[in-house]
């Protein structure tokens, strides 16, 4: 059986580009930055008053300062400060030449008008410097970052106001299953609502690419044959639900090959999830999931969430910490890496929830990371540390 590090490394090298573009800044939230963006100013672009004060020389400390003139953010002083001399600036101001520090309004007093005395007793420059932040010239975005608030602040400040992304791959979704009705419905004996290809437009859309669902198939192969070719047809990327198991009408991986899909793996050593499935046809890449919610849950974020992002040129990370285990855990079989939905406590400890198995949809809504289960490890005690990625 293909392992996880296999799998993901199998997906990882077979991913399928899917283009750029160039967008409004104010779009740009989530996207994929595909160049590197460089600073056209200094930032700061000149000696700015870190405080609204007095601009000095720290040699006149000591002194009764004259202020020659008062300057607000935007405006350009006039005065070179000499001895004895001083500037009232606001904060963000332009530090006269000849001052080389600004003293706080709230350490200073008036002698009489139009002059101050530093009533301190010592004192920074509050001079925030002329390109100390950033320099002409700089890198200040890389390519592959997913661009968050603060990109977007870096982006306006240096003028990239079309940054070119990654185009956002289009995500094919097909629920399989005779026993599946649409949320709107009230499920008939034996049937129940689908709830994966939902949770998969979730999954898909804060992954950052464009979710496509196509309907629920039925356990039947002219149909499925159909719903599979059109699938691939129209998306880069297309996730079917269900049908991948051992079951009479688990047909999803024959229906793959019938339309020309080269299957990359077939099972692979995790749990939940065994059942997975991914190949490639042309220039479109394939993943039967199982249908149980947990386990279409888990392996979109281990597996097809990685994908997705290097479809879009960002390098796949996920946050992966160590810490302690709030309780003892024990599991029957090792034979797998097992993906369990935990919840970080507020002391930064693991904790179990509630979970029944793969079916047990509810328990991921207690959740707020995976830890995982090596091969091989049948028991952790309290206290241990283990493996979580947040979710
Ligand atoms: P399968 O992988 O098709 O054998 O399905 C495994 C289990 O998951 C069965 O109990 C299905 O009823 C259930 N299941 C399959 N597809 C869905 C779906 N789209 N939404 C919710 N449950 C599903
Ligand atoms: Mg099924």
């Amino acid at each position: 059986m293909t392992t996880y590090q296999q799998a993901l490394d199998i997906i990882l090298g077979s991913v399928n580009t899917v283009g750029h573009e160039r967008i409004k800044l104010e779009e740009s939230y989530g996207r994929a930055l595909a160049e590197d963006v460089y600073s056209d100013v200094d930032m700061p672009p000149f000696d700015k008053a870190a405080v609204d004060g007095y601009a000095c020389r720290r040699s006149d400390l000591g002194m009764v300062l004259h202020i020659l003139e008062v300057i607000a953010a935007g405006q350009v002083p006039s005065h070179r400060i000499e001895k004895g001399q001083c500037t009232k600036l606001m904060t963000g101001a332009p530090v006269p030449p000849g001052a080389d520090m600004v003293i706080m309004v709230e350490l200073t007093e008036k002698t009489q008008p139009g002059y101050i005395r530093f009533a301190g007793g010592e004192s920074p420059a509050n001079i925030a410097y002329k390109a100390e932040d950033v320099k002409i010239g700089d890198l200040v975005v890389k390519k592959g970052v997913r661009i968050m608030p603060q990109q977007v602040a870096v982006m306006a400040s240096v003028g990239q106001v079309n940054p070119l992304v990654s185009k956002k791959p289009r995500v094919g979704i097909l629920s399989t299953g005779d026993e599946l009705v649409e949320p709107n419905k009230t499920p008939e004996d034996g049937k129940i609502r689908n709830s994966n290809a939902w949770q998969l437009v979730a999954q898909v859309l804060a992954a950052g690419a464009i979710p496509n669902y196509m309907g629920i198939v039925p356990d039947e192969e002219h149909a499925m044959n159909k719903a599979v070719g059109m699938a691939l047809e129209q998306n880069n990327l297309v996730v079917i639900t269900g049908g991948v198991s051992m079951g009479d009408y688990d047909i999803v991986p024959e229906i793959m090959r019938r339309n020309k899909v080269e299957i990359l793996f077939e099972k692979v050593a995790v749990k939940p999830g065994r059942p997975t499935v991914f190949g490639r046809a042309g220039n479109c890449s394939i993943f039967g999931l199982p249908g149980n919610p947990v386990s279409t849950f888990i392996n979109f974020e281990v597996f097809v969430k990685p994908l997705i992002f290097g479809m879009m040129g960002l390098a796949w990370q996920y946050l992966e910490c160590e810490l302690p285990l709030e309780t003892d855990f024990l599991r029957k079989k090792a034979d797998r890496l097992e993906f369990l939905p935990v919840k970080i406590n507020s002391s930064g400890k693991v904790d179990l929830v509630s979970y029944h198995g793969s079916a047990h949809i509810h328990s991921l809504c207690q959740a707020n990371a995976l830890m995982t289960i090596p091969v091989g490890k049948t028991g952790i005690k309290k206290g241990e540390l283990v493996n979580v990625r947040p979710l």
